[in-house]
């Protein structure tokens, strides 16, 4: 659906869409729930931990903020398929946007991954936002905003240089940029649009599970030299969501302080 003809206002907007983000319980995902919110979204989003999530939608309802959460391991198959169902329910069958944020960090050698392992984080990372993606495509396909119903995966720099002792998430966000890429050229022809932000070092919990001396030689090779704040990548999604960005699609785009860009 083009966003020609609509106005300026309407296309800076997102006043009346309804929007699932997983992981909003804290860091990034929760900086894109309250960036979605205060440009006019509903939101629904989930975590695992039952008590930090509560005390979210507690301090969301406390100040008249419109999300919803329901608790979810979005590893698990059957928990993605409820969460989706309680996301229908929660807006009535109406689903404009869908943020796959989830995103865990182990830090370990190569050679020590199991299989077990390796099935946790490649479900939790990709699977899940393949599997949501599908789960969401008929309500997206029907989306009532302007420029179409949208996508958007969290990705990394991760997904495009290597790192020690984080083979498997690099695989995983390198997959997550594939699967943008692939239901971006599958589902243009529903009006939908599907695109990543691959954020940086950004100052965040996930931080925690990064070696001190990789985050140091991070700033290092960074321009910018700091790491980023979630706000930071939960404005670049929310303009990937807006009708602002109706011509926008497949793309991945790097939220990282020049990261990407330095030799
Ligand atoms: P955090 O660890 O700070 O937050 C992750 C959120 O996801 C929490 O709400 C967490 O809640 C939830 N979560 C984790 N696992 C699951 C699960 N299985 N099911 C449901 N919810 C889950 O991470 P960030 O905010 O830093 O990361 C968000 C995304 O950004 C990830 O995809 C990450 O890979 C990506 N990213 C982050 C970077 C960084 O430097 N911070 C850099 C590049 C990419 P709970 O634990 O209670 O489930």
């Amino acid at each position: 659906m083009a966003a020609a003809g609509v106005s300026r206002e309407q296309r800076w907007s997102l006043a009346g869409a309804t929007a699932l983000v997983t992981g909003g319980s804290r860091g990034i995902g929760h900086a894109i729930v309250e960036e979605l919110v205060g440009l006019g979204a509903r939101v629904h989003t989930c975590s695992e931990n039952a008590a930090e999530l509560e005390e979210c939608r507690r301090r969301w309802e406390e100040t008249k903020l419109p999300v919803t959460v329901s608790v979810c391991d979005v590893s698990v198959r059957a928990e993605r398929e409820k969460l989706m169902e309680t996301a229908k329910q929660t807006f009535a069958g109406k689903l404009d946007i869908l943020v796959n944020n989830v995103g865990r960090n182990v830090a370990k050698a190569a050679v020590e991954w199991t299989a077990e392992e390796y099935s946790h984080l490649m479900s939790t990372n990709l699977e899940a936002a393949f599997h949501l993606s599908q789960l969401a495509h008929p309500f997206l396909r029907d989306a009532s905003i302007a420029g179409g119903g949208s996508v958007v995966n969290i990705s990394s720099v991760a997904s495009s240089l290597g790192y020690p002792t984080l083979a498997l998430y690099c695989i995983s966000k390198g997959g997550v940029n594939q699967l943008t890429r692939s239901l971006a050229a599958e589902w243009a022809q529903d009006k939908i649009r599907v695109n990543s932000v691959a954020p940086g070092g950004i100052n965040t919990e996930l931080q925690n599970s990064v070696d001190p001396k990789v985050i140091e030689n991070t700033l290092l090779r960074t321009p910018m030299h700091r790491l980023g704040e979630p706000v930071e990548v939960a404005s670049m999604v929310s303009f990937l969501c807006m009708p602002a960005a109706s011509f926008v699609t497949g793309q991945v785009i790097y939220v990282d302080g020049g990261r990407t860009i330095s030799g």
